[in-house]
């Protein structure tokens, strides 16, 4: 049997919605929450994401501005605008795009962000409190996850969940998230000796690892419930009708514009095994975003002691 499909787009709109509300409540005391995008370099995708969590924080009231940098800028450069941006007493939320160019630090950069305003959740200190169980600001993919498996109604406590990827963004923060609400958690890599074996036993499986639909039908247990991060470019005709027999719009896409863009998870096979799967595209994706828009939000707000 089919899989469910866990609509990821409509989890998000409920979210989106909620934010707008807080924020035409905060505007009635006279605060408009303030985002800004610092894009380093023309990464197109990095672009892309911006463009969308711009457009994503206009249509919820939050005003939001980038700061579209040349790949050149150098350290002192990018260090001057942080550290503007922390004493702005205007500006409530500071999102710095990554990947940064090779030459400049990201750690560096991040661990510059005021952790007041790091609406991403990267900052050492907000990692710290989320690893504690004390979250403060959680990186936005794993939590949206978080209300996705919650709005689906998947139980947590006591079951057996297995992250694939071990990355800060998204690897880590999802299996403290899931430990926090008392599930089992493995955290796979790229060392991680039976691969398969291991993500077979999971009936939570999140895969975070950026390798087209490397989760084939043998990582998963019947009835598993699977969640897509990756985002991978397709471009080769042969491997997306593979992936997607019959798919005629991935096809036209590739025709069109070069590629498509498909998860970690291959989705067709993986849909007769597991219970319940995320998309890709909207599934994931939109949740990102609308966890950026609630964090900047709550840093309005904390920061004005209003919660
Ligand atoms: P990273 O590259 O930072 O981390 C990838 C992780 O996957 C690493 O821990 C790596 O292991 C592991 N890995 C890579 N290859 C393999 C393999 N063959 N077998 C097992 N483990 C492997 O990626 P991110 O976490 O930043 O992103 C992962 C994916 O999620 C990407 O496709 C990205 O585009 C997507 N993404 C999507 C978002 C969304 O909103 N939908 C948001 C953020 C990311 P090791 O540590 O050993 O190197």
């Amino acid at each position: 049997m089919s899989a469910r499909v866990m609509d990821g787009a409509a989890v998000a709109a409920r979210i989106r919605g909620a934010v707008a509300e807080d924020v035409a409540r905060l505007s009635g005391h006279g605060v408009v929450p303030r985002l800004e995008v610092v894009l380093v370099g023309d990464d197109p995708a990095s672009r892309v994401y911006v463009a969308a969590k711009g457009k994503a924080a206009h249509e919820v009231g939050i005003r939001a501005a980038t700061h579209a940098l040349p790949a050149a800028t150098t350290a002192e450069e990018l260090r001057e605008l942080i550290v503007q941006l922390n004493c702005n007493g205007d500006v409530d939320g500071i999102l710095l795009q990554l990947p940064l160019p090779s030459h400049l630090n990201s750690r560096a950069f991040l661990d510059l962000v005021d952790p007041a305003k790091d609406v991403d959740g990267f900052h050492p200190l907000n990692v710290g409190l989320l690893h504690q169980g004390r979250p403060s600001f959680v990186p936005c993919t794993p939590a949206g996850i978080m209300e996705l498996l919650d709005a689906e109604g998947v139980g947590l406590s006591g079951r057996r969940a297995v992250v694939l990827g071990r990355s800060e963004i998204v690897g880590k923060p999802m299996a403290a998230l899931l430990l926090a609400r008392h599930a089992t958690v493995t955290v796979c890599h790229s060392r991680t000796a039976d691969l398969a074996g291991v993500c077979r036993q999971a009936d939570v499986l999140v895969a975070a690892i950026g390798k087209a639909a490397l989760v084939s039908a043998e990582f998963v247990k019947p009835g598993a419930v699977v969640v897509d991060v990756g985002i991978n470019r397709v471009e080769d005709p042969g491997l997306v009708a593979r992936l997607y027999p019959g798919d005629e719009g991935r096809r036209g896409q590739v025709a069109k514009r070069g590629y498509t863009l498909v998860g970690d998870v291959d989705f067709t096979a993986v849909r007769e095994v597991a219970a319940a799967i995320t998309p890709v595209p909207g599934g994931v994706g939109p949740l990102t975003i609308a966890g950026l828009l609630r964090n900047t939000v709550r840093a309005a707000r904390r920061r004005r002691g209003m919660e």
